[in-house]
């Protein structure tokens, strides 16, 4: 008889359902937090109308999910994509709990997401579809409930609009509502750079093991934005060669490693594809480059079942959200490539805006130094208590990092009544 294989998942919510499963049976969960934990405690999807700079109203839709808030008030990014779904943006909003209790931050996970392209909107649609989807959750986000911060394709000047559109509605200057927010307004020093650089000392700890120099290692890196960027120009600084960068448009390549200032100033004149003397290559081929580290810092399913026997990295560093499937996964897991997931890899993030909430609420503020070695010192802990449970489990670093975030929060419930 003929075998028949199951097509593999690529809906982000039934893959973090799989991902919980296979953590909680290696704890013996009870059975109560796993059926908790599986879905979000609350989601709401919001349509509001948004008069556009020809006259017309289009009307936007978007949502917020709030995953647990047994540790805290939920804690997640707004992104702005066309391909933004309400599954995706619960199971962003669930990778965010876990995210928040591998580095033990007093949050839950949350996130939202408006369906909408930022580069078709000018300025002022692009300051109205913020501010119009700030007013339509304000009911359920605030500093002490549910704090969002950006995602991809939105900014620190979208989460000022954000802010203020809150700020206004309330009555009263409310900073702690959203994180990265610009200095100006209570940002934090170090924000803006802490995804990446957060990414970065996991690298250097997953390094630091094998014994290997940066000097030696050559990385390549898919996305261009805050994550990829940041993570590219910090890299580069401690001695890493940098093979190949890409963006939404294609990736570049040169063996001998680009030079990365000059790649920001061809992204910056228009597009990264400009680069003298690199191969232009696909987004594909990126992810198949032999390199050491292979950092995806775009979006979700790059990494799947299709192409997982085809990385010929040594490591993967997740700066993006969700970039491997389960089943990527295991084929990984057999080829020996060692995969920093995403709720760890890209945890500095939301280390730094925790940072940044907790100097709004003192209205007293931390030099950039100050942050940086909070999150040094946050990311670091994190990594060795997760390399050295999985190591115990003799289970992968995903799995490591489920386990600490799943028992984190069970307590949580356990101490709250819940179960
Ligand atoms: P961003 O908007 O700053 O950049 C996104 C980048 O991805 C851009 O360079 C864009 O060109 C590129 N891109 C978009 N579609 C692509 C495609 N199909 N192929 C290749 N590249 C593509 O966003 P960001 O904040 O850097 O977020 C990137 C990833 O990092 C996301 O998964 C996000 O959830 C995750 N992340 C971001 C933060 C943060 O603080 N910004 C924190 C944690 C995780």
């Amino acid at each position: 008889m003929q075998k028949t294989v199951e097509k593999e998942s690529l809906n982000p919510y039934e893959i973090v359902q799989k991902q919980i499963d296979a953590a909680a049976a290696l704890l013996r969960l009870p059975r109560e937090a796993v059926e908790i934990l599986k879905r979000p405690k609350r989601v709401l999807a919001v349509h509001f109308p948004v008069k556009m700079d020809d006259g017309s109203v289009r009307v936007f839709e978007g949502y917020r999910s709030q995953h647990n808030d047994a540790v805290g008030p939920t804690k997640g990014g707004i992104r702005f994509h066309p391909d933004v779904t309400m599954d995706e943006v619960k199971a962003l909003s669930m990778w965010m709990s876990f995210k928040c209790g591998v580095v033990g931050l007093p949050y839950g996970g949350g996130k939202g997401g408006v369906i909408c392209d930022p580069h078709e909107l000018s300025r002022g649609e692009l300051e109205r579809v913020s501010r119009g989807f700030m007013e339509a959750i304000a009911d359920i986000v605030g500093p002490d409930t549910d704090i969002p911060a950006p995602d991809v394709y939105t900014t620190p000047q979208i989460m000022g609009w954000m802010m203020d559109t809150y700020s206004r509605l309330k009555g009263a200057y409310s900073p702690g509502v959203i994180t990265g927010k610009p200095l100006a307004v209570g940002g934090s020093k170090g924000r803006n750079e802490a995804t990446a650089r957060g990414c970065v000392f996991t690298i250097l700890e997953a390094l630091k093991d094998s014994g290997r120099k940066p000097q030696e290692t050559t990385v390549a890196i898919q996305g261009y934005g805050n994550a990829g960027r940041i993570a590219a120009r910090l890299l580069t600084e401690l001695g890493f060669r940098i093979v190949a960068v890409s963006d939404s448009r294609g990736g570049i390549y040169r063996e001998k490693g680009l030079d990365i200032p000059k790649v920001g100033q061809c992204k910056d004149a228009s597009t990264i594809l400009d680069y003298p003397g690199a191969t232009v290559i696909s987004n594909e081929q990126l992810l198949e480059l032999e390199v050491d580290i292979l950092i995806p810092a775009a979006l979700e399913n790059v990494i799947t079942a299709a192409n997982a026997s085809q990385i010929r990295a040594k490591w993967i560093a997740e700066a993006a959200n969700g970039p491997t499937t389960p089943d990527a996964d295991a084929i990984l897991r057999e080829k020996g490539v060692v995969v920093i997931p995403d709720i760890l890899a890209n945890a500095g993030g939301v280390t730094v805006s925790y940072f940044e909430w907790v100097q709004n609420l003192m209205n007293y503020y931390w030099s950039e130094q100050e942050v940086n070695d909070k999150l040094q010192t946050a990311m670091v802990n994190a990594y060795r208590a997760v390399a050295e449970l999985a190591d115990q489990y003799k289970v992968d670093l995903r799995t490591g990092a489920y386990m600490i975030s799943l028992l984190r929060i069970t307590e949580a419930m356990e101490a709250r009544g819940w179960i």
